[in-house]
Parts: C-alpha cells; sequence; structure tokens
C-alpha cells in the first residue's frame, strides 16, 4: 500500500492530485489589538481556502456579479 498526498476542495470536496490543479483563497480581516494587552501588535485572522479549477471559475464569476451590483466601486477581478 502506498500513501498519495492530494488536495480537498473546500467548496465541492473534490480531490485534486496535482499542486498546479490547486486554486487558493486567502482572507484577512482587518488588523486589530486585543484588549487588555498593553503594547501588543496588532493581530490578522487568516483564512486560507482551496479550491479545484471549476470552483474557483464559480467564485470568480461571483465576485464579478458582486462588482458590477456594486457599480464598479470593487476592482481587479480577474478570470
Ligand atoms: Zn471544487
Amino acid at each position: 500500500m502506498s500513501v498519495v498526498k492530494v488536495w480537498k476542495c473546500d467548496s465541492c470536496g473534490k480531490l485534486i492530485e496535482k499542486k498546479s490543479d490547486v486554486y487558493v483563497l486567502n482572507m484577512k480581516s482587518l488588523p486589530f489589538k486585543i484588549l487588555g494587552d498593553p503594547g501588543a501588535e496588532d493581530e490578522i485572522n487568516v483564512i486560507e481556502l482551496h479550491f479545484c479549477q471549476e470552483c474557483a471559475k464559480n467564485i470568480v464569476e461571483s465576485l464579478k456579479r458582486i462588482e458590477s451590483t456594486l457599480g464598479g466601486r470593487v476592482c481587479n477581478v480577474s478570470a
């Protein structure tokens, strides 16, 4: 028996064997400080999601629809 490393699409659950077929979406919160911790550095929450190509394309299309409803206030959405 052998072990194979794969990625799992965070949307549809499809298993992806090739790293070059994995699409990554990083989302970050605005910087914040933890209350009660004087001198604390800014913290940022980060979520990293992995998608197959089909789900990545669907996400881009969704972002384009959101952009169009906002009247072009969002920039740099590309396929
Ligand atoms: Zn998928």
